[in-house]
């Protein structure tokens, strides 16, 4: 009877840490391991565990498939293992079925999920009566006693493992958990599993992370996202980080990998100094359209000395290198991404550290008239050249405008309205988004109040001036007061879309069509019509518009007194380069709103 009895052994701590290490052996790799399996066990509880909501995850086959599967259905091996180890965590039988039937219920862990307090952890660790964490390992009669206590709960196993994790409890308690869990269940389901895992990938755990690879890779067909991705990130900390790579390329044949995933792999191949791995996986990142972690830029800029000294691993040359190093800068470039401190931080040393090329390195800001405050050089203007300009018009109106995701959102018949409305009018000077700058006022019945003062001001300005607004901004209510509504519309043209329809086309195209002058107040950044663009060239052009022409009201807005706007620099902020210097605007905080700029620069230039 194993492991079972031998929970009572006084010196119950380190014993119990080895017994369950050998519980997790797979039953073809140890003879030992059909003494911890229980023999006697209720044969319909495998499944009860598993009940609940299902996702549709998607799962990586799993490549020890093969193994399981023939085990599971030759009739042989079925009945040797039916008779050696019955219903065990281990019999092949029970994992195929525990498997199918996770397959279909289990709902899935992600990291991101375990971070924001799981979907039972945080609930359960703080409402007061519910599961609370044991303080120490315990055999499992007291298991089921505190089980018992709670009233037998549903998916006490799942529950309490989330308990475990999110009070950051000892990995040995969790053993103890499933260990209770094979004496009772006779199984461990791929959910517990999965959530064990969790603990130990985050404890840093590692070896009980090889243990729990072994048993899902002999026991389910497949794998969900949440446990390749700790399996990746665990992996990628240790020798083993190769096969974190495997695991990658498996996931691939699936689904999408996330960014995270590539950057654990791109810093486990920079740790151990296999460049041409980390630049593949990241060039191969960027061709999937993800947006690379800073902490990936962090890492190829910081390793590629290490790799640099060992010349027999330097498959790549230090040029290649070079140039893909600058390849980020342009990404951060072309995407409007700003790095952080210690990302630019890692920029800095890196161009102070070049052996070939000596560069000087300032932290520094840039003047109202656009110059760099260290090296006096003239940073680009935001303005469009004419060229720039209709370029990104005729992209606009072509992908967004007359592209297919407007008309999810609006009928080409109201687009034609409004575009013969447009051109009836003159060329306006500003086009507010109604909406986004009455939305401002958190006070309701303020609403409308604060558009008419931001048009009045506008007005006041000499401006031709555009209100987009909604129809049902022209229903007098508690937000849309008539009389305030009705000034808007002597101070200001007006046009008002179905209430279903979205602004932001509109706001595009009669800004744009109304010339390189025309600004626009909006909060809004149009995030999604950006990535509508095609290139990274057109992006950038779209994102410099955008800086030099959105206007931000700033501040509380009070009727009667002026509105004042975010001033638009001169200059652009952005990630910019000649042929002798760089300048990266960097973020030195937190806290930057979507429509702020950086504040701060480093300035790198060659020297002669
Ligand atoms: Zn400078």
């Amino acid at each position: 009877m194993g492991i079972f009895f031998r929970f009572k052994h006084p010196n119950m701590g380190s014993v119990f840490l080895l017994k369950v290490r050998i519980c997790f052996m797979p039953p073809q790799l140890t003879s030992t391991a059909r003494f911890l399996c229980t023999k006697d066990i209720k044969p319909n509880l495998g499944g009860r565990q598993v009940d609940r909501n299902s996702t549709g995850q998607t799962r990586i086959a799993n490549r020890n498939n093969r193994q399981v599967t023939e085990s599971g259905t030759s009739s042989n091996s079925k009945k040797l293992w039916q008779n050696s180890y019955p219903k065990s965590v281990f019999a092949a039988g029970t994992a195929k079925r525990t498997a199918e039937l996770m397959r279909q219920k289990a709902p899935p862990v992600s990291e991101e999920e375990e971070q924001q307090g799981g979907e039972d952890g945080c609930r359960t660790a703080t409402r007061p009566g519910k599961l609370q964490a044991p303080e120490r390992p315990l055999p499992p009669a007291e298991w089921k006693k505190l089980k018992e206590s709670f009233g037998n709960p549903e998916r006490f196993d799942i529950r309490m493992m989330s308990t475990l994790i999110a009070s950051g409890s000892e990995l040995n308690i969790a053993k103890s958990l499933l260990s209770f869990v094979a004496v009772e269940v006779g199984t461990l389901s791929y959910e517990l599993l999965l959530r064990y895992l969790k603990l130990c990938e985050s404890g840093g755990h590692d070896d009980e992370v090889f243990d729990v690879y072994r048993i899902m890779r002999g026991s389910f067909p497949s794998l969900d996202t949440g446990a390749s991705s700790l399996f990746i990130k665990s992996f990628s900390r240790t020798a083993r980080w190769k096969e974190a790579i495997e695991i990658l390329q498996e996931v691939k044949k699936v689904f999408t990998p996330s960014p995270r995933n590539y950057g654990d792999v791109i810093a486990a191949s920079v740790h151990h100094r296999d460049a041409t791995t980390a630049w593949d996986l990241y060039d191969e990142l960027i061709e999937k359209g993800l947006s690379p972690h800073q902490e990936t830029w962090d890492v190829l800029f910081t390793g590629v000395k290490q790799i640099e000294g060992e010349k027999e691993m330097a498959v790549m040359s230090e040029s290649e290198q070079h140039e893909k190093l600058l390849g980020i800068l342009m990404y951060m470039r072309n995407n409007q991404i700003y790095p952080q401190q210690t990302v630019v931080n890692r920029i800095k040393n890196w161009f102070e550290s070049l052996n070939d090329e000596k560069w000087t390195a300032d932290w520094s800001s840039v003047t109202p008239k656009g110059l760099c405050s260290r090296c006096g050089s003239e940073l680009e203007s935001i303005q469009l050249s004419a060229e720039e300009y209709q370029e990104l018009k005729d992209r606009v109106m072509a992908d967004i405008i007359q592209g297919q995701d407007v008309f999810n959102k609006t009928t080409p018949e109201e687009l034609e309205r409004f575009k013969v409305f447009v051109k009836r009018k003159p060329a306006f000077d500003v086009v507010i988004d109604g909406l986004n700058v009455a939305n401002t006022n958190k006070d309701k019945s303020k609403q409308s109040e604060t558009l008419l003062t931001v048009v009045s001001e506008l007005e006041r300005q000499g401006l031709n001036v555009l209100v987009l607004g909604r129809k049902h901004m022209l229903r007098p209510s508690r937000s849309w007061d008539r009389h305030n509504m009705s000034l808007i519309q002597q101070k200001a043209h007006c046009f008002f879309t179905d209430n279903i329809s979205e602004d932001d086309p509109f706001l595009l195209y009669a800004t744009l069509h109304s010339g390189n002058h025309c600004r626009f107040v909006s909060r809004d950044l149009m995030r999604d019509h950006k990535a509508c663009l095609p290139g990274g060239a057109t992006r950038r052009l779209f994102f410099k518009w955008q800086r030099g022409h959105q206007l931000v009201v700033v501040g509380y807005v009070a009727p009667g007194r002026r509105v004042r706007f975010q001033s638009i620099p001169s200059f652009d902020t952005i990630v910019q380069s000649t042929a002798d210097s760089w300048h990266i605007p960097y973020d030195d905080t937190e806290d930057r709103s979507t429509y702020e700029v950086p504040q701060q620069w480093l300035c790198l230039t060659k020297n002669k």
